[in-house]
């Protein structure tokens, strides 16, 4: 079994997420793609909009495009609301789950240019094998060398980006081009990132 994790905030996820995931795992050969959404982003805590249940179950969604694609809990909430640490996630997955390695991490070539700033960078890169997935942002292409070695690049060109969804949910713009239809539907049916305060309950 050839096994990816694929993390992030997800708020929520978009057809750039699962674009990635799919090339990450046609240019790897990778059996399951586990997509977590980050309990308590670190880097993003004020911005995070959606709950966590709403963005697991929009992931869980959006999984149902491809049979490789499996939503995952691995990153869920931690007790007393501590943030969500990439290097916890991955020891967790090593602990529990059963596959061939290395286990593979995929991340966006933007998220990967910033992972000096990650906690214990070097040692998320000593335990997986990055799948850097290309961004079409003008200066998002250049990851930085700490993890360089344990990098693998992947061609992924698709324009879409959460802010973008959370733009047009908000203005009641359309949602087609973003997302994968039921996570459209999922966003209108429970007033997702509307305007108004307190629509999306705890
Ligand atoms: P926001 O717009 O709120 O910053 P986002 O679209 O970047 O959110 P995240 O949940 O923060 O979404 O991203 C999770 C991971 O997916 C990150 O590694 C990010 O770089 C990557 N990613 C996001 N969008 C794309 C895309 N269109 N193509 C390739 N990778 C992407």
């Amino acid at each position: 079994m050839r096994l990816a994790l694929f993390g992030g905030t997800f708020d929520p996820i978009h057809l750039g997420h699962v674009e990635a995931a799919l090339a990450a795992a046609d240019a790897h050969s990778l059996d399951r793609v586990l997509v977590a959404p980050c309990g308590v982003p670190p880097h993003k805590r004020s911005a995070c909009r959606a709950p966590y249940r709403h963005r697991l179950r929009m992931v869980e969604l959006a999984c149902k495009e491809d049979s490789r694609l499996i939503a995952s809990g691995l990153d869920e909430p931690r007790e007393g609301g501590a943030p969500n640490y990439s290097v916890d996630t991955v020891e967790r997955a090593l602990a529990t789950l059963r596959f061939e390695e290395p286990l593979r991490f995929i991340v966006g070539a933007d998220a990967f240019s910033e992972i000096g700033t990650w906690r214990d960078a070097e040692r998320v890169a000593s335990l997986v094998e990055f799948l850097v997935v290309g961004r079409p942002w003008p200066d998002a292409n250049s990851p930085s060398p700490p993890t360089a070695r344990a990098a693998r690049s992947v061609e992924c060109a698709h324009p879409a980006s959460s802010s973008a969804v959370r733009h047009r949910a908000k203005i009641g713009g359309t949602l087609a081009d973003l997302a994968p239809p039921d996570v459209c539907a999922y966003i209108w049916q429970h007033a997702l990132y509307r305007p108004e305060p307190n629509t999306m309950g705890p």
